[in-house]
């Protein structure tokens, strides 16, 4: 294709898109209680979630890109709709990776060609962007995917 590629986010609102190129990393975008700091994602409108708190509103703000992997697993079967999934279906994993600071779950597809079993409890993962699908137009439908994280240099042997 010679057309320049145009991307937009399979689900609006969820995280930041930077421009292809670009050395800027992609963030999630959830809420946060200004009251109680209590965190939710994805981001949602109305008040708090914690039973305790009353506040009436929650506030827009940046997660963490990293985290540690919680759980995961694998889809060997396609999901039901509204999902929409490459045809013809590959398998692929998800994880739920825990944001330290936040002290939330956020469940994510993992890149492609990376399955379960290169997954483990623990293991510290990124935040990437990642090519959900191509509508008729040809425009990429962009969205989040929990990748295993860069090493970070350490030397622990
Ligand atoms: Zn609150």
């Amino acid at each position: 294709m010679s057309n320049p590629t145009t991307r937009k986010p399979a689900v609006d609102g969820w995280f930041t898109m930077p421009e292809v190129g670009s050395s800027e990393a992609p963030t999630l975008i959830g809420c946060r209680c200004g009251r109680c700091g209590t965190y939710v994602f994805p981001p949602r409108e109305g008040g708090c979630p914690n039973p305790s708190c009353t506040s009436p509103e929650l506030e827009r703000v940046p997660l963490s890109s990293r985290g540690r992997i919680w759980s995961y697993t694998e889809n060997q079967y396609a999901p039901p709709p509204p999902y929409v999934a490459a045809d013809p279906f590959e398998p692929y994993a998800l994880a739920a990776v825990e944001l330290e600071a936040e002290g939330l779950i956020v469940l994510g597809k993992v890149p492609k060609g990376i399955m379960a079993a290169d997954l483990k409890v623990g293991m510290e993962m990124q935040l990437e962007l990642d090519t959900l699908f191509v509508d008729d137009d040809g425009t990429e439908n962009v969205v989040y995917t929990w990748a295993p994280a860069a090493p970070t240099g350490g030397d622990d042997r």
